[in-house]
């Protein structure tokens, strides 16, 4: 390990915040064809959700077009008070995507684990030959289909939003759900969970354990499916169709991404899936012209340690006596995915780390300044544009990763935790 690897691992076990700028990284297109999947299987998953935009519609009427996407907002405001805060210039313009306010899910999980129900429910009824992939996919919510569905079940492990959007989609759908919750999942997404008929297994443990009972308890029941954050393609997939939509959400508003123009994107990375699967994506579409960077608490920064270290999936940050203990509950992850980590090493342009404390402090600034509401796990991506060097001709992407569905009493207090002393 060279000396710059050595010294951000030292500032890593001291838990002080860290920008780490990733050496391995290539070109995108030298890496392309070595990677396990490919720009046909982002249109692929893309195509799917289009099928699934009827019976969506028919389930979540909320979602009016059966489309589940976000705005992408500029904010203007909210840059100029990132620059008087941290006495730095921002260069370029910033935006917002608002994955917060996702339907059904109230976050960046509506995108990869919805898609995974989805693509398993599909998967059965073409199976049954009942379903062809030229239908109405609305008729997945009769009656007959929903007693399919009722003979299966789909489990999952969670700190909480995954288990959120798997345990309401799987429940609508008519399937049977296990939520296997890590000791982080906030006590309101438990009920909302049981509220909709999904079954809620609580642990003392972490993340891992939640994941590794629930892969234990489908092992070998042709009706059990678990959904596997830490490995799964079709999640994966799953998120990187954002990536499309963005394209689209860029063209409208004329903002261009070209060698003169540079986008920069901030991602809140917990187990890998979600940035790792966003980012996938826009490198696809963006090649070099876009740099991808995650974020992770200070006290739960395992998909840095994994890069740095080399050791990937293998790393558990316990080991570097860090405790996983953050109020950003989407990213209280010890061992990055597999699948990201040894991906991401080759395209990502590098990871920040974030105090709980400037959290929340960011939390209240983009409610005061944008009247949005956000959780901590979301806050973290705020600080980016704060930490590159970017031209006047570039765009900054904050996403914003979730917050419509905490309780309003909990986000008062969160709100008043970012108070400036
Ligand atoms: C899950 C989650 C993330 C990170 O996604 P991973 O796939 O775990 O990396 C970020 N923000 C929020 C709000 C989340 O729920």
């Amino acid at each position: 390990m060279d000396n710059y690897n050595m010294d951000v691992i030292k500032e890593i076990k001291k838990l002080n915040p860290v920008l780490w700028k990733n050496k391995n990284k290539e070109s995108f297109k030298d890496i392309v064809n070595s990677l396990p999947m490919s720009y046909e299987d982002i249109v692929d998953a893309s195509n799917r959700l289009e099928r699934f935009a009827p019976l969506i519609e028919r389930l979540f009427p909320e979602t009016k077009n059966g489309i589940i996407e976000s705005p992408l907002a500029e904010t203007n405001s909210l840059k100029h008070n990132l620059e008087s805060r941290y006495t730095t210039e921002i260069k370029g313009k910033l935006y917002l995507k608002c994955d917060s306010h996702l339907k059904i899910a109230g976050s960046i999980k509506a995108r990869g684990g919805i898609y995974e129900v989805l693509k398993h429910a599909e998967d059965i009824a073409l199976e049954k030959d009942i379903l062809s992939v030229n239908d109405d996919y609305s008729i997945l919510a009769n009656k007959e289909f929903k007693e399919l569905f009722s003979n299966y079940k789909i489990a999952v492990g969670s700190t909480g939003n995954l288990g959120l959007s798997i345990g309401i989609i799987s429940s609508a759908l008519g399937f049977k759900v296990d939520v296997h919750m890590s000791s982080d999942a906030k006590e309101w997404k438990k009920e909302i969970l049981r509220s909709k008929g999904a079954n809620v297994i609580e642990y003392e443990d972490d993340y891992s354990k939640a994941v590794e009972e629930g892969r234990k308890q489908c092992e070998g029941n042709d009706y059990a499916y678990f959904i596997d954050d830490e490995n799964s393609k079709d999640l994966f997939l799953g998120y990187s169709v954002a990536a499309l939509r963005l394209k689209k959400q860029l063209e409208e508003k004329s903002i261009s991404v070209d060698e003169n123009h540079q986008l920069y994107v901030y991602l809140p990375c917990g187990v890998g899936g979600a940035p790792g699967g966003i980012a996938f994506g826009l490198k696809h579409i963006f090649d070099d012209n876009v740099h991808c960077y995650f974020v992770e608490p200070t006290h739960a920064p395992c998909m840095l340690l994994g890069l740095v270290t080399e050791k990937y999936s293998d790393l558990k940050i316990n080991n570097y006596g860090i405790d996983n203990i953050t109020e950003a509950d989407g990213l209280a992850v010890g061992s990055p995915s597999k699948l990201v980590s040894e991906m991401a090493s080759n395209f990502l342009d590098g990871i920040y780390t974030i105090e709980d404390d400037e959290l929340f402090k960011l939390l209240r600034l983009v409610k005061d300044v944008e009247n949005i509401k956000i959780e901590p796990s979301a806050a973290s991506s705020v600080l980016g544009p704060t930490l590159v060097n970017a031209n006047n001709n570039d765009t900054h992407i904050c996403w914003l990763t979730g917050g419509i569905f905490v309780p309003d009493s909990e986000y008062q207090e969160m709100y008043n935790k970012g108070l400036e002393n």
